[in-house]
Formats: C-alpha cells, sequence, structure tokens
C-alpha cells in the first residue's frame, strides 16, 4: 500500500542543514497497523507528513497505493489526502463548529450535497461511538471525545490510509487505551491501513502489526513487534 523508498529529508541551508530523514526505506501493507517509534528529534513527524505531501521529501519516492506523492500539488494533492487522511495529538478541531460540523467539513469540501453529507455524518458518529454528542462543540468534550470526532472526520471521505500523528499523546492512560481500541476496530471492520508514530512502547505493543525503530534520521530495526520486542 506504502511503498517509501530511500526518502531524505533535509531541512534549512546548507551551514545549517539538518537531515530529519536520512535514506529510509519501508514497505507496508495493504490493511496493516504499521507503527513508527523513537524519541524526540528522531525524525518521525517529518516522515509521516512526507506521507500525505505535508512535507515534499528531498529525496527518494513515496508511493500510496501505487501512486507517487511526493511531487503532485494543487487539485490532485487534495483529492489524495482524501485518500490519506490523518489525526493528530492535539485533535485541530474547528473550535466554532459543532460536532456535526467538524465531522461534515471535509465532506463540504469534497462538495458531497447537504443530505447525502448529514446521513454520511451520522453514521460517523456512530461508528466511532459519540451518539448523542452532536450538537456539543470541542471545549464541551473530554479529549478523547475530541479525538473520536478527529477520527470521525479523517474517515468521512473513505479513506484508504489513516495517519496518526501521536494521536493518543496528550490522553490519560485510559482513554489511551479506548482510542486504540477503536482504532484497531476500524481498522477490522474497514480494512484501513494506518500507520502511526509515536514516543509510547505501550501503543506500539497494543495494536501494531509491525514496527519501525527510528534514531537521528534512520531506521534502525523493523519487523512483528513480538520479534522487535522481544523482553517484555
Ligand atoms: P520527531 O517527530 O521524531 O520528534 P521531527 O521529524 O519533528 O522528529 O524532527 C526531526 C529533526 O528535524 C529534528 O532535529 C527537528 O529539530 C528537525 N526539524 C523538524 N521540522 C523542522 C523544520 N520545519 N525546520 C527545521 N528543522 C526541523
Ligand atoms: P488541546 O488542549 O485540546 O490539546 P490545544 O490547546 O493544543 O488543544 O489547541 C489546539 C488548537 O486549537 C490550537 O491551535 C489552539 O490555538 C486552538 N484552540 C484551542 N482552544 C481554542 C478555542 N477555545 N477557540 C479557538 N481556538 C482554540
Amino acid at each position: 500500500m506504502i511503498t517509501i523508498k530511500n526518502v531524505t529529508k533535509t531541512y534549512g541551508s546548507k551551514q545549517g542543514a539538518v537531515k530529519a530523514v536520512d535514506n529510509v526505506n519501508i514497505d507496508i501493507n495493504d490493511g496493516e497497523i504499521f507503527g513508527v517509534i523513537g524519541y524526540s528529534g528522531a525524525g518521525k513527524s517529518t516522515l509521516i507528513r512526507m506521507l500525505n505531501g505535508l512535507e515534499i521529501p528531498t529525496d527518494g519516492s513515496i508511493k500510496v497505493a501505487g501512486r507517487e506523492i511526493s511531487h503532485i500539488k494543487g487539485a490532485k494533492l487534495r483529492k489524495a489526502r482524501q485518500e490519506i487522511s490523518m489525526i493528530f495529538q492535539h485533535f485541530n478541531l474547528l473550535w466554532s463548529r459543532t460536532v456535526t460540523d467538524n465531522i461534515a467539513f471535509p465532506l463540504e469540501i469534497a462538495g458531497v450535497p447537504k443530505k447525502k453529507r448529514m446521513q454520511r455524518v451520522k453514521e460517523l458518529i456512530s461508528l466511532v461511538g459519540l451518539d448523542g454528542r452532536e450538537n456539543a462543540y470541542p471545549s464541551q468534550l473530554s479529549g478523547g471525545q475530541k479525538q473520536r470526532v478527529g477520527i470521525a472526520r479523517a474517515l468521512a471521505n473513505n479513506p484508504k490510509v489513516l495517519l496518526c500523528d501521536e494521536a493518543t499523546s496528550a490522553l490519560d492512560p485510559q482513554t489511551t487505551d479506548s482510542i486504540l481500541e477503536l482504532l484497531v476496530d476500524i481498522n477490522k471492520r474497514l480494512g484501513l491501513t494506518i500507520v502511526l508514530i509515536t514516543h509510547e512502547m505501550h501503543v506500539i505493543r497494543k495494536i501494531c502489526h509491525r514496527v519501525a525503530v527510528m534514531e537521528g534520521g534512520n531506521i534502525v530495526e523493523t519487523g512483528p513487534v513480538l520479534q522487535v520486542f522481544k523482553n517484555p
């Protein structure tokens, strides 16, 4: 589903250049939950942001569902982002809009007519377990509920890939577990490929099939979770 080939990302000018991602190669399978773990500054965020064109690689190629993602622009890129959506550590919700209107937002942008939009929002609210909270504003929700809105919004246009950027790092352990269970449920039910980055071993152990360990821009180890983390 995703092929990352010889990808490098350098920030800054010659004098102050930082190689955030250094010649990385990863293949992620269709329907897989793939985790990237590493300390702060390892390059995880840069890597995941290149998967939906939020950052452009300095070198190398990234293919998602057979299509090169790193050199497309404009309307094509917006279309591609409907297929590769993302959730965030701080949710990135629209604070002046209700749960319903936050989830409807990407459907509006995609030009889905109102009646169809509302039907889809209803399905999504039920999928993420937010029934009864339709008219609440983000400030009236718990952290876990906010992330459920983020997930519903990300799924609105039926993506093939869901990218999770430290999606549970702002949540307490119990809420983290409930969000991880929701992600597993979505992965199973919709066959969605999930790529997540985290600095928490627990997250990887709980839901990932395979993991890559990142350090100083490099992948230092990769494989099935049980193999990479042999000793509990
Ligand atoms: P992580 O997500 O693992 O914390 P990042 O991808 O955020 O790692 O950062 C990797 C390296 O790239 C760090 O040294 C960071 O300071 C640097 N970096 C990240 N984003 C930028 C940027 N926009 N401009 C310059 N340097 C950056
Ligand atoms: P959280 O505490 O839920 O993780 P943040 O405080 O990091 O969220 O806020 C995420 C983004 O939303 C930030 O860009 C912030 O400026 C904006 N934001 C937060 N609260 C409000 C609000 N009440 N009204 C408008 N924007 C807000």
